[in-house]
């Protein structure tokens, strides 16, 4: 019995040796250590020996036992070790090979220059409005001060959906939904960016559909003075320190008195060319105090309230910024001219 466990372990150690995976140490494990291995089997035997010899064998089947364990466990960390450091061989990365390029798309110019106005004037404390793009014919005509029937209709024909409802002309209608809500009381101080609609026909400096950004604010005591002080900022802040502006009379329904602003011509400065049409001044944006009308029919008094609106297209302030020479570049999407905004190459 004593012969036969020794050739057991020497069995298992020279298998463990051999073994070149834990599968199939683990094999050995359940054959050698299991329930129904060779050593319970030959411990079965045990009751044929004599009372001195009892103790004797079973230490040795023990001893055995821890052994060929031990055997295994050290096999076993070994084996470990080797598959971890195959591991980290096979996934080395070599940080010296230059990276690939991950190509980026960018901001449409037209957003582009929207997003700089936003900020320019949220950081003169006002909030960005958004209204809806299909209208009714109230808040975009009647509303500001347009009834129906008025001459002034005709230089902003839309597409209309019913008699009622049409693609708003301009993102006038947010003044009158804004001031409505506060329910005609307290200051208001917004920019409405959006797409408004006019039945044009296409060419270099005209498209059917197109972006304006809306300003207003009421308030008390606001005068024209706020609103050429405002302008003169905004003018400075986008097309540079140095540009000058100047106010010329105008007409617009929703406004009196109406003004349309000019800056002066950055290309010549001022001494005329052809950008300018020998000028020295480019017509920017329509502005004016809010006409009274507009403001009682929105529920504010107009004896306690006043404000100023203005209007601008963000396309012509992009265009003249960026050197665009045509209004059909910003929506053609030609990817060669939109890539000339991107601020990565
Ligand atoms: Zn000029």
């Amino acid at each position: 019995m004593e012969q036969r466990l020794v050739e057991l372990q020497q069995e298992a150690l020279e298998g463990i040796k051999k073994a070149t995976d834990l599968k199939e140490l683990n094999d050995i494990r359940v054959s050698y250590l299991g329930k129904k291995g060779p050593i319970t089997e030959v411990l079965k035997g045990m009751g044929k020996l004599s009372a001195e010899e009892r103790p004797k064998m079973g230490a040795l089947a023990n001893e055995v036992r821890d052994v060929i364990a031990k055997a295994i466990e050290e096999k076993q960390a070994v084996m470990e070790e080797e598959e971890v450091a195959k591991k980290l061989a096979s996934e080395t990365i070599d940080v010296t090979l230059p990276g690939r390029p991950v190509k980026t798309g960018n901001h449409h110019p037209l957003t582009r220059i929207i997003e700089e106005i936003e900020d320019l004037f949220i950081g003169m404390g006002y909030t960005i409005a958004e209204g809806p793009e299909v209208e009714s014919d109230y808040y975009n005509f009647e509303a500001l001060n347009l009834p129906k029937g008025h001459p002034s209709r005709d230089m902003q024909d839309s597409f209309y959906i019913t008699e009622e409802i049409l693609l708003r002309t301009h993102t006038s209608p947010m003044q009158a939904r804004t001031m409505e809500k506060k329910e005609g009381k307290g200051p208001i101080k917004i920019i409405c960016p959006g797409k408004v609609y006019r039945r044009d026909n296409d060419d270099a400096t005209h498209s059917h559909q197109f972006m304006q950004i809306e300003g207003l604010v009421v308030g008390e005591n606001i005068q024209m003075s706020d609103l050429k002080g405002t302008l003169d900022v905004f003018a400075k802040k986008i097309f540079g320190e140095d540009r000058e502006i100047r106010l010329r009379p105008s007409f617009f329904p929703f406004t009196e008195p109406s003004v349309e602003m000019d800056i002066s011509c950055k290309i010549c400065n001022g001494k005329g060319c052809s950008v300018c049409k020998g000028t020295g001044w480019i017509e920017i944006l329509g502005a004016g105090m809010v006409h009274p009308n507009v403001l009682e029919m929105a529920g504010y008094d107009s004896k306690k309230y006043t404000g100023f609106a203005f209007g601008m297209g963000p396309e012509r302030i992009a265009m003249l910024k960026y050197g665009v020479d045509d209004i059909r570049h910003y929506y053609t999407n030609d990817v060669r001219f939109l890539k000339q905004f991107s601020i990565h190459e």
